[in-house]
């Protein structure tokens, strides 16, 4: 099998799974005085500490949460209540999702923010929250952060940053963003943890989830141990920096975009900074369904647009925001994940190009 559906989900790094196996033989509950429990809180605020560090914020500003959809969804709420919320067209569902009334701020054709008429929607001075993702799932394109940061704190709006797909890919700080989403699984660690990372002049938020007082009565509920621990070793070994790794994923994306490119696909979005693991190939007239239907057969899983649990697949909304009319609905993202090998490339082109000839060969005329 080849896994190239990193933004889905990446392999458990051994080193999280190690760390997760030790916590889990940590017997007490966190929030317990007695010794056990005094165990466990330190492998929680040794994690704490760690993506403090790591991602530039103080241990007292980091909420640990189920997910990055939780994180997204508390800093909505406990930012966004009372004002008014404007989000990126080409937001994940978690954004979307906790923010139906949004005012949306329109992409170019390679899916970037249009900064300018960010600046134009607050220049209004109405109390806002905007929302923003640093890196997209699907076409990996990189959002001008540090510019829209400075606007929102010049025009005084609150930015909230999903950065789910950025952690571990790219260097992510908190910097002058006001909350920032991050999430375990993404950057090799196991599913089940995340984190709302706060700016001090809001870290105060008011919780979605009650309960026994934890995360200093910002998240209730018993803190999943094991999936924190994992979490802190993942963020550890994913820093962002690796300058050899980076060139090597680099490589296996050029060459699978190449391989695309000569079987008849258009790479979406490339106009744009994107993550070097991600590449987004629409194959005209070809329903991306079938496309990842017929590389699973052939042993190769990728995803067509946001990967969504029914199971169903339906026209991307962010290659729609960007301009793509029917490519919308005949794109795969392929995602490289953190333990990619060289040779990915060449079984990839192999099954690409059976895959579009299959396809192609089921959709031509009969002859009479
Ligand atoms: N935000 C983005 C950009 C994502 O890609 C995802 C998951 O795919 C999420 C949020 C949700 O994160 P989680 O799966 O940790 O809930």
């Amino acid at each position: 099998m080849l896994y190239l559906d990193a933004n889905a989900t990446e392999p458990l790094r051994p080193e999280a799974r190690a760390a997760m196996l030790a916590a889990a033989d940590t017997m007490g509950n966190p929030s317990s005085v007695h010794a056990a429990g005094r165990a466990a809180r330190r492998v929680l605020e040794d994690a704490r500490e760690f993506l403090a560090t790591r991602f530039g914020t103080r241990p007292a500003d980091i909420v640990f949460t189920s997910g990055g959809t939780e994180a997204d969804a508390l800093a909505i709420h406990a930012l966004g209540t009372g004002r008014r919320v404007i989000i990126g067209a080409t937001e994940h569902d978690a954004v979307r999702s906790a923010a139906p009334d949004a005012t949306i701020l329109p992409v170019d054709g390679d899916g970037v923010a249009d900064l300018q008429a960010l600046s134009k929607l607050l220049a209004d001075a109405s109390p806002t929250l905007v929302c923003l993702m640093w890196a997209n799932n699907e076409t990996g394109a990189i959002q001008p952060i540090a510019e829209a940061a400075a606007i929102c704190r010049h025009l005084g709006a609150l930015l909230h940053v999903d950065a789910v797909q950025a952690a571990g890919r790219i260097p992510v700080e908190l910097g002058s963003i006001h909350s920032l989403a991050i999430s375990s699984h993404k950057l090799g660690g196991p599913q089940g943890a995340g984190a709302l990372l706060l700016a001090p002049d809001v870290a105060g938020i008011s919780p979605m989830i009650r309960g026994g007082g934890q995360e200093r009565g910002r998240r209730g509920g018993t803190h999943a141990l094991p999936a924190i621990a994992g979490f802190a070793a993942a963020a550890q070994l994913s820093l962002g920096h690796d300058e050899d790794a980076a060139k090597g994923i680099a490589a296996i994306r050029d060459a699978i975009e190449a391989t695309a490119i000569s079987a008849g696909a258009t790479v979406c979005g490339n106009g744009a900074p994107r993550l070097l693991n991600t590449t987004c190939l629409a194959l005209p007239g070809i329903r991306a369904d079938a496309q990842v239907m017929a590389l699973d057969l052939d042993g190769i899983c990728v995803s067509a647009g946001a990967a969504c649990s029914s199971g169903k697949v339906a026209s991307s909304h962010v290659l729609t925001a960007m301009g793509l009319g029917p490519l919308a609905g005949q794109a795969i993202r392929v995602s490289l994940p953190w333990n990619v090998t060289a040779d990915a490339a060449p079984v990839f082109a192999a099954g690409y190009a059976r895959m579009a000839d299959r396809l192609r060969a089921a959709l031509a005329p009969r002859a009479a």
